[in-house]
């Protein structure tokens, strides 16, 4: 009885803390009611805040201020502070016509003070859990600041590494896409829109932006119905099933119609089908580059294009189209008030869920506990830890033992920058916080060993991003080429008098995010001459990757002993480094993109159709092998693992059942450490032809020395079902489905079963 008192007690408190849906569906239908026009039309806007004295072109016509005090501003963005988020939130209360409280929203991508793995790097832990939890202490900083929204997860598959936001996103599967979607969105959110220390997630950005012709950022996508269905839209649908509260849409031309003014992608998909409630925001000026497209005829075309389509709020710098727009647009009938009330709902009842009305004002003092909180830290840590991918480890170089080593040599452009170890969109991390690999090295080798540090050389962009001033990235001037010899000889000469070299290579913050695509995947600048001089010093070099896309190791791969990608590994990147090389840690992640020997294999998704042996070298180059550098769902560890037993419950089954599916897995090593167990399927034939593989199932699991642990997957309609272009629609073939488990793509251990009609 008192178990379940207690219960019914915490039921109430959680009701307590958020507005049911019904709840909230009512109440928003009051508040409308009783809005103006122009107030409704004010809810759908939102604006850049910048500050006071931001440029006049920044400013929606009037200072922001009075246009929150007119209920002409809906939600601001970029305001990232408590006491100016309080002061905005008291004139939206206050003075507003009815008292509608501002929404914030900021890019809360991999932590806001304490700024985690970048989510490639996520997404290469395979490990939801975790990615769950580093997201809710995300959410949980922000909240603290007033932040009640953050733009992420970005759930956009992406399969062209030229392309500079693959590191926003979980690769290029939409397996693990649709896992990493659904774990971040339940620790942005928490188990319902409302949770207090939680956060409304975005996904983002809908849909296709990841397939951006040749790379460039904002070029238009041209993506088929089958491999929409099958790839792009998949975390999306995943993000959706997991109570996503927004989701943003798109810039980019999607089959011709931009994604932000595309009704069959935001009504029929995102409403019809799926079934979803919350709202849409655009990307920022997304609308208004309606026209710009070539699809709107001016702005107030592109508002009323984008509101019927299904943008509920318009993202903007300066003004925006839907103040501007629609309320003459209203007028001349281009667009009817059920349309603006259609736009407007959604977002009033997610203001109501989010607890907004009831508290709008943020406690101050509490934040500064939160952000200082150690465990934030500690997470940070471990997540960096797991999402380490050890690509190469010849001889077992690794794990370098502390006893053995005098003197280490830690060398290269990025091992001691403390903005390139946390990666885009980290403008909120306090520097000082950071740990770069050099003071992580330094903390675990102590007094006890020299530690020799040289840049080697620089690396810049050859243009620069108009993000620099956002993130405060300062380029240091460029040394004169007689300088640049001498710090090549310096990082030559330490290599040489040291027992062993840390290389830290990779790209630099700026040159993977947003307007940071690549015509070429080469090491940026004069690195992959620094990399070949230090390899030639004679000693043994250890290459740390730091990095948001996958670049040309080639020479790499086949010449320095061990290889640690460790991606942009955030605020306590260093540590989690040291820990790493000193086996303190054991590399367990395993690569959620393919790994291309070169820029001109790509794109080269492990999941492809084809009459063809891929491992045929010949058949696809003449002048390079046609196998990618490292597969899809490759990594190393400090131990070995056996897979064994791979057992099918049944072998001939209808559309109706379930195949339950084992298999064991042993630490046949010296070490504990983590083995992603993987499971790939193929479907033999069919009313379409399919992938050669396609993972369907994964599970990271820690073993110890000699231990085996059997683990199970179900595949079911839900699993193996497609879109199939040759009916239009879903379908789930009678067939011969082949099965393998192992630790990469070319996992080996095989079973089969039959799907009969
Ligand atoms: C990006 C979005 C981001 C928005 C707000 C846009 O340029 O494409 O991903 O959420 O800016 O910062």
């Amino acid at each position: 009885l008192l178990l379940l008192l207690a219960f019914l007690g915490m039921a109430r408190f959680a009701a307590a803390q958020a507005m049911s849906e019904q709840e909230a569906a009512a109440k928003a239908q009051q508040i409308l009611s009783q809005l103006s026009t122009g107030e409704k039309i004010g809810q759908l806007s939102q604006l850049f805040y910048f500050g006071p004295k931001a440029p006049a072109e920044l400013s929606p016509g009037m200072p922001i201020e009075d246009a929150v005090a007119k209920g002409d501003v809906g939600s601001l963005l970029f305001v990232t502070d408590p006491a100016t988020i309080n002061r905005l939130q008291h004139i939206a209360v206050e003075q507003s016509p009815h008292h509608i409280p501002l929404i914030f929203g900021f890019d809360v991508i991999h932590g806001f003070r304490t700024i985690f793995p970048v989510p490639l790097a996520m997404a290469a832990s395979w490990d939801p859990a975790m990615v769950t939890r580093v997201q809710s202490i995300a959410a949980q900083e922000a909240r603290s600041v007033g932040i009640d929204w953050a733009f992420a997860p970005m759930v956009d598959i992406a399969r062209d590494p030229r392309w500079g936001r693959i590191v926003e996103g979980a690769g290029e599967d939409p397996y693990l896409g649709s896992a990493m979607a659904a774990a971040q969105v339940r620790g942005f959110q928490g188990d319902a829109i409302g949770e207090s220390d939680h956060l409304l997630a975005t996904a983002k950005h809908f849909a296709g932006y990841g397939a951006a012709e040749g790379g460039r950022d904002y070029e238009a996508s041209y993506i088929s119905d089958a491999q929409l269905w099958n790839i792009y839209l998949q975390p999306f649908h995943a993000a959706v099933k997991a109570g996503v509260g927004t989701l943003m849409s798109a810039y980019m031309d999607l089959n011709d119609v931009p994604a932000s003014g595309n009704r069959w992608l935001l009504h029929d998909v995102l409403r019809d089908a799926w079934g979803f409630q919350g709202f849409v925001v655009s990307d920022a000026d997304a609308v208004k580059s309606l026209a710009a497209h070539g699809f709107a005829k001016d702005e107030q075309d592109a508002a009323v294009r984008a509101v019927t389509a299904g943008v509920n709020m318009e993202m903007a710098l300066g003004h925006d189209a839907y103040t501007k727009g629609l309320p003459e647009a209203l007028k001349q009938g281009l667009v009817t008030e059920r349309q603006v009330d259609e736009a407007v709902l959604p977002i009033l009842e997610m203001k109501l869920r989010m607890g907004l009305f009831d508290h709008p004002y943020v406690d101050e003092a509490r934040s500064e506990r939160i952000l200082a909180d150690p465990e934030h830290r500690a997470a940070a840590r471990l997540a960096a830890e797991r999402s380490a991918v050890l690509l190469r480890n010849e001889g077992s170089l690794l794990p370098l033992k502390q006893s053995s080593l005098h003197r280490v040599a830690v060398i290269g452009p990025l091992a001691d920058s403390k903005l390139d170890t946390l990666g885009s969109w980290s403008f909120q991390e306090k520097l000082p916080e950071t740990v770069t690999v050099l003071e992580g090295l330094k903390n675990k080798l102590g007094p006890g060993a020299d530690v020799l540090y040289e840049q080697g050389v620089q690396i810049r962009r050859k243009y620069p991003s108009m993000f620099d001033a956002l993130f405060g990235v300062k380029p240091e001037p460029e040394w004169p080429a007689s300088e640049a010899k001498q710090h090549l000889d310096n990082a030559v000469r330490a290599a040489r008098e040291s027992d062993i070299v840390v290389l830290v290579l990779g790209e630099a913050q700026n040159m993977s995010g947003e307007r940071a695509s690549r015509e070429s995947l080469a090491l940026p600048g004069e690195e992959e001459q620094l990399l070949e001089a230090v390899a030639a010093a004679g000693k043994p070099v250890v290459l740390v990757m730091l990095n948001g896309r996958p670049l040309d190791l080639r020479w790499a791969s086949a010449h320095v002993p061990a290889i640690l990608e460790a991606w942009y590994p955030g605020t306590q990147g260093g540590n989690a480094i040291a820990d790493l090389l000193f086996g303190d840690a054991v590399p367990g992640g395993k690569l959620p993109i393919t790994w291309p020997r070169d820029v001109g294999q790509v794109p080269q998704p492990y999941a492809h159709n084809t009459t063809q042996d891929p491992e045929d070298s010949g058949i696809r180059y003449w002048d390079e092998e046609s196998t990618p550098l490292y597969p899809f769902g490759y990594g190393l560890s400090y131990t070995t693992f056996a897979f064994s037993n791979l057992k099918l419950d049944r072998s001939a089954v209808t559309p109706a059942d379930t195949v339950n599916v084992s298999v064991d897995v042993t630490n046949t090593g010296a070490v504990a450490g983590d083995e992603v167990v993987q499971l790939y399927t193929h479907q033999r034939y069919g009313l379409a032809s399919r992938p050669v593989r396609e993972l369907k199932g994964f599970e990271r699991v820690s073993l110890k020395p000699g231990e085996t642990k059997t683990v199970h997957f179900a595949l079911d309609r839900d699993q193996l079902a497609y879109w199939s272009a040759a009916t239009h629609g879903w379908t789930f073939d009678p067939s011969i489905y082949d099965v393998w488990a192992g630790d990469d793509s070319r996992a080996a251990l095989h079973a089969q079963f039959e799907v009969q009609k």
